[in-house]
């Protein structure tokens, strides 16, 4: 066992990461505490993360191998189960007025990486959590403050301010007496995304050097349904990506034998199409060919575009991770990075994993507190220096891997045929 029976673990998010936390906390024997902002994401009235349905995301080994490290056998195969192969990429374009697909394998030895719902793989985990009896789940509350000298930390629970705002509506704005809850602690981890609160507390404590960008990109997701028979609209087992130099368009497939698509676009192309939203068509059928109408109806292309939120993407960069044994941050709250790489969350999942294998390698049999304390804040230290190299790599692997795929991806022989046919 890595820690005394007696340590409170309070992990701040319950998405992927703070959910696997969760988890490799529970197995050691700590008392868990599970604080999530939103609702529990099982409960269909719960609003999902960025308003949309979900999103499809690639699940790669490195999120695997965390999630097989965490010693529930029925976690993977239930993950595992839902998700799709992709053994590549196609690449789509036209040539002579002629649709063409172009598949690139990612590995000549047949390794690939996975299609899954990110909503789906967090539910599983926390089912998995569910059976754990050293864990309890707080949805609705949200962190505000934390004290890491004294190990305290508030959150406000979002469930009474809102019973208080129904039942005030036309007098005053909700009453938040009794909406905020103190909770004592041993150990913080905050997995709880890129705009994290935890990060936000933790640099009144720690030296924190913190470098943030907002790329100029945009994403708006799209739903490419099935065909009238019930099959795929494409070859399934491929990541589709309709490069179009300063931006793109990619579907990933569904369970349902349907596709999620996001279009990335920078800022201002996305504000010319807003002021001319009749251009939308065109602008697809030129630059993503095949995709309007027979992937996508015009009327559905225009609902979607004008319904679905078009978000920004963030990079972050921060070290250290930790304030000496109270709290660490994993995941986005750590790292945020552009998409474009497929590894944010995978990434994640590998910082549960390093940290609790330090943790554990630090751990001695003592009913001492002050005796585990010593050994977390040591442990803690060097999580922070062996993970900060390796988060910012991924990060700019990430950031260079745009080009890559909103370019780079056509292949020699591609730009060479487009070449010939300008000369
Ligand atoms: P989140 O998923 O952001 O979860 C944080 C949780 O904390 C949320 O549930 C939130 O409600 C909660 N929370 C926030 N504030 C508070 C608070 N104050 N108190 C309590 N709780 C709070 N990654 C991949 O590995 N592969 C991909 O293919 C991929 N594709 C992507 C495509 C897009 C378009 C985007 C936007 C991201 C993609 N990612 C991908 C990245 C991936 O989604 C994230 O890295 C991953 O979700 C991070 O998980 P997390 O648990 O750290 O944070």
């Amino acid at each position: 066992m890595a820690t005394s029976k007696e340590q409170k673990t309070v992990v701040v998010g319950a998405g992927p990461v703070g959910s696997l936390a969760a988890l490799y906390a529970a197995k050691r024997g700590d008392n868990v505490e599970l604080y999530e902002l939103r609702g529990d994401l099982r409960d269909p009235s719960t609003t999902p993360l960025n308003f949309t349905k979900s999103i499809n995301l690639a699940l790669s080994e490195r999120g695997i191998n965390s999630m097989r490290k965490a010693d529930c056998p029925r976690l993977l195969d239930s993950v595992l189960n839902e998700t799709i192969p992709m053994h590549g990429r196609m690449i789509h374009g036209e040539k002579h007025g002629n649709l063409f697909q172009e598949p690139q394998l990612y590995d000549v030895h047949g390794r690939f990486v996975r299609a899954v719902d990110r909503a789906g793989l967090n539910k599983s985990l926390l089912d998995e959590l569910e059976k754990m009896p050293n864990v309890k789940f707080f949805f609705n509350h949200k962190l505000t403050g934390a004290d890491f000298r004294k190990n305290l930390a508030w959150f406000e629970r979002q469930d009474i301010l809102r019973l208080g705002n129904t039942q005030n509506s036309k007098q005053q704005p909700a009453d938040k007496r009794g909406a905020e809850i103190e909770v004592k602690f041993d150990f913080m981890i905050g997995a709880d995304g890129a705009h994290s609160a935890v990060r936000y507390h933790l640099m009144k404590y720690a030296r924190m050097s913190y470098q943030q960008e907002y790329i100029d990109a945009l994403w708006c997701e799209f739903h490419i349904p099935p065909t009238k028979e019930n099959d795929f609209m494409l070859p399934p087992n491929y990541l589709h990506i309709w490069p179009g130099e300063e931006f793109m368009f990619i579907a990933i497939p569904s369970l349902d034998k349907s596709f999620t698509s996001t279009l990335f676009l920078p800022n201002t192309r996305f504000a010319q199409l807003d002021a001319n939203p009749s251009s939308l068509t065109d602008f697809f059928k030129s630059n993503f060919p095949g995709v309007v109408p027979d992937l996508i109806s015009e009327a559905e292309l225009y609902k979607q575009y004008s319904e679905n939120p078009h978000l920004p993407l963030i990079s972050i960069k921060c070290t250290p991770y930790h304030y000496e044994s109270s709290v660490v941050i994993l995941g986005d709250a750590a790292h945020a990075m552009v998409p474009f790489y497929g590894q944010g969350m995978n990434a994640g999942l590998e910082d549960v994993r390093v940290l609790f294998g330090i943790l554990d390698e630090y751990s001695v049999s003592s009913q001492d507190p002050d005796v585990h304390r010593e050994n977390r804040a040591k442990a803690l230290q060097r999580y922070t220096k062996q993970r900060t190299p390796d988060a910012a790599a991924i990060n700019d692997l990430a950031l260079r891997n745009y080009q890559e795929m909103r370019s780079d991806v056509r292949s020699p022989l591609y730009r060479l045929r487009k070449w010939t046919e300008e000369k």
